[in-house]
C-alpha cells in the first residue's frame, strides 16, 4: 500500500498546524503558563525527533514518559510515534516496584521525565540497566551540580535539545499495523497488563472521538484534558485536538477542584474529560461557593473510567446547564468504546429531559467500528432487551488482540476477536449498553448476585454522601455480604438504619448492605477510581 494511504498518526495529528495555525495548546506547568500554537507543536516534535535520531533511536524502540499533562509531554506524544518508535507513558502514581515490573518488559531506552519527578526517574534508571537517557522536561536547569545518576545514563535538558536540534526533514513511513504506543492498565485489577496500540487502531479511534454523536468535539472547542496522558493514551484527546484544531488546555499536576474550576472559567473551556470522582469534587466545590465560578461557557463534559452518579449528572445539568456525557472504555480498547450524550437520534431528542437523563446514566452505544454482545455464564448469547444481564464482550477495529507480554488474564482475548471485558452489562433494544457491575465486584450472597454498582449508585445519590463504595465481606452463612464504605458530605450524618430504610424502596432486604463504615475519604487508585482492593484489605479482613 502506498504510504500516503496508510493510517499513520503523522497524517492525522498535525492537521491542526494547517487548518488552525493560530490556535494550539495552553500549557500550565509550574514554571508558568505557555501558549504553543499548533505549527509550533509540529516544529517542536520535529526537533525532538532529530535529537532522538542522533541517539540512534530506531523504529520499534520504546521511549517512556514519566510526566503530567503539559506541552513538553505533548512533544514526546507526537514525536515518538511519528518517528516510528513506541511511546510508553508510565503512570506517575505507581510505586517504584510497579514501574520496574512494567519496564522489565518494555525495556525503554529513553525516559522523558517531568522536572519534578527526576528523583523518581533516577531511582528507576538505577534499577533498569537498559535505560540510556533521561530527558528532563522543565525550564532550562540553572547552573549547579547535575543530579547524580548511575554511570551509562546521560541526563539531557528537553528545552536545550529543542534549541540545538534542527527539525527532521521527513517523517518515516511505518506500516499501519506497527505499534505506536504501549499502555498498562491501572491497578483496579491487580498486576499491570500492557497493551500495544498500532497506528491503525489509534487513527481509527481518534477519528471516532471526533464524530458528532460521540461528544460533539470540534475545532471550535477548548478542551481541558484532566484525564492524565499517562492513562490509556490520554484517551487520544491530544491527537483528536491535533486533528480538529481544537484548543487544548493542559493543567499539569495540580488537579484540585478549585484549580480546575479556575481553569474552566479563565480559559473559557467548552468541554473537558475526567473520571467521575473528579466531577463529583468539582460539583461539590462549585456548589459550596455560589457565585464564585461562572460555568456559562462550559457546554459538555465527559465522565468515564468508572460509573457516574445520577446526582452528579443532574447537578451539572440543573445548576450549570452542562451536559454530562458518560463514557465507558478500558485500556484494552485504545481506550474509548462508548459515549452516551443526552440524545443522538431524532427519537431521543424528542424525549423530555428526565428521560434523556436516564440515557446519560448508562454507558451508551459503541462507537462505529465496535460491536457489543452479552452472554450468560455458559456462553449463550443474551437478548438486547435491556433486562438480560451477562458478560460483556467487545470486538472491532481498535480492540486489542492480546497483552503485549502475556498475562494470565490473556484468556479474555478470544480467538474469534472478541474481548471478554470482565464487566457485566445489559444492552437495550436501541443498542444502549448499561454496565451493571464489574465481574469481580459483583457480590454473591446465598447464590444470588448483588450488584455493588447498583448499591453505589443508589447510596451515592443520598444528599449526605460525598463518595461511596460497596464491597463484599466474607460471610459464613451467605458466602459474601455487601458492606457500604461512605465518606459523608461536610456537616451531614448517616446511620445504618437510615441507609437500609431508604434502600428498601428499591432493593430487597437481602440486597442491602449489612454494615456502614464511615471514613474521612475513600482511597482512590492511581487513575482516580475507587480502590476496592485497598478498601477490602483495610476494612474487611
Ligand atoms: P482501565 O483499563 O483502567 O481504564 O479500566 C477499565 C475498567 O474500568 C472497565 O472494565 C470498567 O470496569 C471500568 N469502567 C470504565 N468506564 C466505566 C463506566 N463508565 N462505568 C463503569 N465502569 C467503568
Amino acid at each position: 500500500m502506498n504510504p500516503s494511504r496508510r493510517l499513520l498518526l503523522k497524517h492525522l495529528a498535525f492537521r491542526a498546524a494547517e487548518i488552525s495555525p493560530r490556535d494550539g495548546l495552553v500549557s500550565i506547568p509550574p514554571d508558568g503558563e505557555r501558549f504553543v500554537a499548533w505549527p509550533e507543536v509540529m516544529e517542536r516534535s520535529k526537533r525532538l525527533a532529530t535529537a532522538m535520531v542522533a541517539w540512534g533511536v530506531r523504529p520499534g524502540d520504546r521511549i517512556a514518559t514519566l510526566a503530567f499533562n503539559d506541552h513538553r509531554h505533548i512533544d514526546a506524544y507526537f514525536a515518538v510515534p511519528c518517528l516510528g518508535a513506541t511511546l510508553h507513558p508510565i503512570n506517575v502514581r505507581w510505586n517504584l516496584e510497579e514501574m520496574v515490573s512494567v519496564l522489565e518488559h518494555t525495556r525503554d531506552r529513553i525516559v522523558f521525565v517531568d522536572a519534578g519527578l527526576m528523583d523518581r526517574a533516577i531511582a528507576l534508571a538505577d534499577r533498569c540497566p537498559w535505560i540510556e537517557h533521561l530527558v528532563r522536561m522543565g525550564p532550562r536547569a540553572s547552573d549547579g551540580d547535575p543530579p547524580a545518576v548511575r554511570s551509562g545514563v546521560t541526563i539531557s535538558d528537553h528545552e536545550e535539545l529543542l534549541e540545538t536540534s534542527d527539525p527532521i526533514a521527513d517523517w518515516p513511513d511505518p506500516e499501519e499495523h506497527d505499534v505506536m504506543a504501549m499502555c498498562s492498565t491501572s491497578g483496579t485489577t491487580g498486576i499491570p497488563k500492557t497493551v500495544a496500540y498500532s497506528h491503525r487502531t489509534t487513527c481509527l479511534h481518534t477519528m471516532a472521538i471526533g464524530l458528532t454523536d460521540c461528544m460533539r468535539l470540534s475545532g471550535q472547542d477548548t478542551l481541558l484534558a484532566v484525564v492524565p496522558m499517562f492513562h490509556a493514551l490520554g484517551w487520544c484527546f491530544p491527537y483528536a485536538c491535533g486533528m480538529l484544531g481544537s484548543r487544548l488546555v493542559l493543567p499539569h499536576r495540580d488537579l484540585r477542584p478549585e484549580r480546575l474550576l479556575d481553569l474552566l472559567v479563565e480559559h473559557e473551556v467548552t468541554t473537558s474529560v475526567a473520571v467521575p470522582t473528579v466531577w463529583d469534587a468539582v460539583l461539590a466545590a462549585v456548589t459550596a461557593s455560589p457565585g464564585r465560578w461562572d460555568l456559562g461557557r462550559l457546554e459538555r463534559i465527559v465522565s468515564g473510567g468508572a460509573a457516574p452518579t445520577a446526582s452528579m449528572i443532574r447537578g451539572f445539568r440543573d445548576q450549570h446547564g452542562v451536559e454530562v456525557i458518560h463514557s465507558w472504555g478500558m485500556t484494552e480498547i485504545n481506550p474509548v468504546c462508548t459515549m452516551s450524550p443526552a440524545a443522538t437520534t431524532r427519537e431521543e431528542a424528542a424525549l423530555d429531559p428526565d428521560d434523556r437523563l436516564r440515557h446519560q446514566q448508562v454507558a451508551g452505544r459503541p462507537l462505529p467500528g465496535l460491536t457489543l454482545e452479552i452472554e450468560d455464564e455458559d456462553g449463550r448469547p443474551l437478548p438486547h432487551d435491556g433486562a438480560s444481564i451477562g458478560r460483556l464482550l467487545v470486538s472491532g477495529w481498535w480492540v486489542a488482540e492480546e497483552y503485549a507480554f502475556g498475562h494470565p488474564d490473556g484468556e479474555r482475548f478470544g480467538a474469534d476477536g472478541r474481548l471478554d471485558t470482565g464487566d457485566v452489562a445489559s444492552i437495550d433494544d436501541h443498542g444502549r449498553m448499561a454496565i451493571r457491575d464489574r465481574g469481580k465486584d459483583m457480590i454473591k450472597s446465598g447464590g444470588e448476585w448483588i450488584s455493588s454498582l447498583a448499591l453505589e449508585r443508589a447510596i451515592g445519590d443520598f444528599p449526605e454522601v460525598a463518595t461511596c463504595a460497596v464491597v463484599a465481606r466474607p460471610d459464613e452463612r451467605w458466602g459474601e455480604r455487601p458492606i457500604a464504605v461512605v465518606s459523608i458530605a461536610p456537616g451531614a450524618s448517616l446511620d445504618l438504619a437510615t441507609l437500609q430504610r431508604r434502600l428498601a424502596e428499591n432493593f430487597e432486604p437481602w440486597q442491602c448492605p449489612d454494615d456502614l463504615i464511615l471514613v474521612d475519604s475513600i482511597p482512590l487508585t492511581s487513575t482516580g477510581k475507587i480502590d476496592k482492593k485497598t478498601l477490602r484489605t483495610r476494612f474487611l479482613v
